[in-house]
């Protein structure tokens, strides 16, 4: 049985004060809840501040990048040591903003992962097409290739650790959400791709979550579907009652 995982991607957002009161509320808002695995990822300045005051909750940590060199002179970027220390369970990788707007190759993304694993943090690996990808039916070669970069690096035994989301891009923080139907169909694809890659038992251990215009009004739908397992959330992380009503989709 995979447990559903719900992480709130903050993205540029939240100075140091105004992170205490999110995480303030959230905390008491989710306290207690166990049938979700709750992660957000605030932004790399409030990391400490946020590691701080979910210490004694059912709430991890988690980064919204990494770079995947050791240590030195790479000025502006943080090591997978660096978030280990200050206690991230999970660090996203390759959201589609930053292969976008950074340029970051599915081959940065493959070494991004395997970093992340040598330090004992969980990728969530993000893959996804573009509207002009969807629309033109190459949206499954586009999340394959993304794949495959991943799978030329990741071994049987991490396999496990890692966890995917599918986030068409033409999704995020557009207000429109994929079908759960739809959504579940190339999450299914996916799964079908990592059990031909490592085996069955494997496949069906590894979480693969749905993002994209994630709300209270969609979740439901979508955590009915047989292979989205959580979801990866932007805009409705950003308030502490609707990331809990996310978190607790079940109620
Ligand atoms: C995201 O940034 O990963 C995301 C899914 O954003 P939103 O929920 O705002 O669409």
């Amino acid at each position: 049985m995979r447990k559903p995982l719900i992480a709130g991607n903050w993205k540029m957002n939240k100075t140091v004060t105004e992170s205490i009161s999110l995480v303030k509320e959230l905390v008491d808002f989710v306290k207690g809840y166990q049938e979700t695995e709750i992660v957000i990822c605030p932004p790399y300045t409030s990391l400490w501040v946020t590691k701080e005051l979910i210490q004694d909750s059912n709430i991890l940590l988690g980064a919204q990048n990494m770079y995947f060199q050791d240590e030195g002179a790479y000025t502006g970027e943080i090591s997978a040591s660096m978030l280990q220390n200050i206690g991230c369970h999970y660090v996203i990788v390759g959201h589609s903003e930053r292969r976008e707007y950074f340029h970051e190759s599915s081959r940065e993304v493959a070494r991004k992962v395997c970093q992340a694993l040598s330090f004992g943090i969980k990728p969530i690996i993000c893959v996804g097409e573009k509207l002009e990808e969807r629309e033109s039916g190459t949206a499954k070669e586009v999340v394959k290739e993304e794949i495959e970069a991943i799978f030329e690096v990741l071994k049987s035994q991490d396999a496990v650790e890692v966890v995917f989301a599918y986030e068409p891009i033409w999704a995020i923080g557009t207000g429109k959400s994929a079908t759960s139907q739809d959504a579940n169909d190339m999450i299914k694809y996916i799964r079908n791709l990592l059990q031909q890659k490592y085996n069955e038992k494997i496949a069906e251990q590894i979480r693969i979550l749905y993002g994209g215009s994630v709300k209270p009004e969609n979740i439901k739908e979508l955590m009915t579907e047989s292979d989205i397992d959580g979801a990866l959330v932007g805009g409705a992380s950003l308030k502490a009652l609707t990331f809990s009503r996310l978190v607790k989709f079940r109620e």
